[in-house]
């Protein structure tokens, strides 16, 4: 026979910790991403005031820019005689 309410009694608490979990982690401050402190969760910053930070958030940006296009660009060349062929500009 199985214990119908002692299962409810487990989900439930179960249900209730996650939904904790996840409102734990809505309301949770922010971290600086470069060094990990914690930052003022209102304020649209990335990192704390270290201008150490900044400047290798700055860094990081720049290079998934530079990245972004090297794809991009990979894109175009692998693609781009496909899409010529498959338009009859090729061949
Ligand atoms: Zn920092």
């Amino acid at each position: 026979m199985v214990d119908a309410k002692a299962i409810k009694d487990r989900v439930s608490k179960k249900i209730s910790t996650t939904k904790s979990k996840i409102s734990a982690h809505v309301s949770a401050h922010k971290h600086c991403r470069i060094c990990g402190v914690n930052i003022d969760h209102k304020l649209e910053v990335r990192v704390c005031k270290d201008p150490d930070c900044i400047e290798k958030l700055e860094k990081t940006e720049r290079n998934d820019k530079v990245m972004r296009i090297m794809f991009f660009v990979f894109v175009l060349i692998f693609f781009g005689p496909l899409l010529l062929s498959s338009v009859g500009l090729l061949g």
